[in-house]
């Protein structure tokens, strides 16, 4: 029996890792759950897992529930997320969480030896060397749960494979994979979220429709897998049946393939490296499969090479990037600005940025404030 916290637990990753746990019942426990500020569905949660341990963004939120729940340890804000890292009889973090509030939880989880199963892609694309180095000095896996990590992982079959030569991630190329620019000019938020394949959070979805999601899926994988950034190939592949493949050095491909489900990249993280019958997702049929692979279109799709490239870059680029981005993506979902007025945003920080090299967290934290508090 392995215990769990989710840290996330009421967002489109943390409610499917629930879901993934319900089946697998005699396996895991749920020992924790974090969450912002949908208290309606953390209610339910409690009930359903009974943690030991519960926290919420607000402090008034997490006094209010513990009158309900008394036997229930609360905590709240980043502190709360701090504590949940460290509690002894934990086995693995699950960290579902949006943004970067969680980083400081993952290092500290690590440096307390427990197993990381990362959806959060901040926390690599930011501070991926620190991350790592501490997982390695700590002796801790960092198990991914984004789709394309984890079909690199099963293809791979150990984080570290020498024979891997080229890491190719497969995209769906987003809501507008076949607009003309002038057409992404004029398209609305409401538009720009309808994900052709995966049903996901907001900000994602649009991260999906600009490329930058692929991007950042670059760094991540990067720092995941030890390679460079020149043998982490991108791939447009519509049908997002092929998760992503790795390219050996005999000229050999391995492919993970399967229905767009995260169902199965969560269940692996917390399987690994066994499988479970779990969750039943759709069967995949193997007949009439029409699977395509395109380049991507990089003059419709400028943010894509940005992104690697800040990712290249290293130091504190890829953070600038990250706070950009992201508080353009939230001015466009509340329809304050264009489509293409988020690559204006982002182009325009990445043109004045200085880039400072081995930065600490705090110099991290740091440049992300001023970017957010600069841009919003
Ligand atoms: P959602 O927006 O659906 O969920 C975010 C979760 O984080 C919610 O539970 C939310 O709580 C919680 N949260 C937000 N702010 C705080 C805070 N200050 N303190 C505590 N908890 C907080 O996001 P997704 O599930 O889509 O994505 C989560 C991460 O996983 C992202 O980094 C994303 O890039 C990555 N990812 C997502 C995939 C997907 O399919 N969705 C695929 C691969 C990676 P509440 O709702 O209660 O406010
Ligand atoms: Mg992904």
């Amino acid at each position: 029996m392995k215990n769990i916290i989710i840290l996330g637990s009421t967002g489109s990753i943390g409610t499917q890792t629930l879901e993934v746990i319900e089946k697998l019942k005699d396996k895991f426990n749920i020992l924790g759950l974090a969450c912002g500020s949908n208290i309606e569905l953390i209610k339910k949660q409690i009930e359903k897992f009974q943690p030991k341990y519960v926290s919420l963004a607000n402090e008034k939120d997490a006094l209010e529930l513990q009158k309900t729940y008394k036997d229930i340890f609360f905590f709240h804000g980043k502190e709360g997320l701090l504590e949940l890292s460290k509690i002894k009889e934990n086995n693995i973090l699950v960290v579902a969480t949006s943004g970067i509030v969680s980083v400081k939880a993952v290092l500290s989880a690590i440096e307390n030896k427990k197993t990381i199963a990362l959806a959060n892609k901040e926390t690599l694309v930011m501070a991926g060397n620190i991350v790592m180095k501490k997982a390695q000095e700590n002796n801790v896996s960092i198990l991914p749960i984004d789709s394309e990590h984890s079909a690199i992982l099963q293809c791979l079959n150990k984080a570290d494979n020498p024979y891997a030569k080229n890491l190719w991630i497969t995209a769906s190329g987003g809501a507008f994979k076949n607009n003309t620019r002038e057409e992404m000019a004029n398209f609305s938020a409401k538009e720009a979220l309808n994900h052709p394949r995966w049903a996901m959070g907001k900000k994602i979805t649009i991260d999906c429709a600009t490329l930058v999601n692929k991007g950042l899926e670059v760094i991540e994988a990067h720092h995941l897998y030890n390679l460079n950034y020149e043998n982490i190939k991108v791939v447009i592949h519509p049908q997002s049946i092929v998760h992503s493949l790795v390219e050996f050095v005999d000229g050999s491909f391995l492919a993970q393939m399967g229905v767009p489900s995260m169902h199965i990249p969560i269940q692996y993280a917390l399987t690994y490296p066994e499988r479970l019958e779990g969750i039943k997702t759709n069967s995949f049929n193997i007949f009439n499969q029409n699977l395509e692979f395109f380049e991507p279109d990089h003059k419709r799709f400028p943010l894509l090479n940005l992104t690697i490239e800040c990712g290249k870059k290293g130091g504190i680029m890829p953070a600038i990037l990250n706070a950009a981005n992201e508080i353009a993506v939230y001015k466009f979902i509340k329809g304050k600005i264009k489509f293409l007025d988020i690559e204006k945003i982002i182009f325009n920080e990445i043109e004045k940025a200085e880039n400072v090299i081995n930065p600490t967290i705090e110099e991290i934290f740091a440049i992300d404030k001023e970017i957010r508090e600069k841009l919003s």
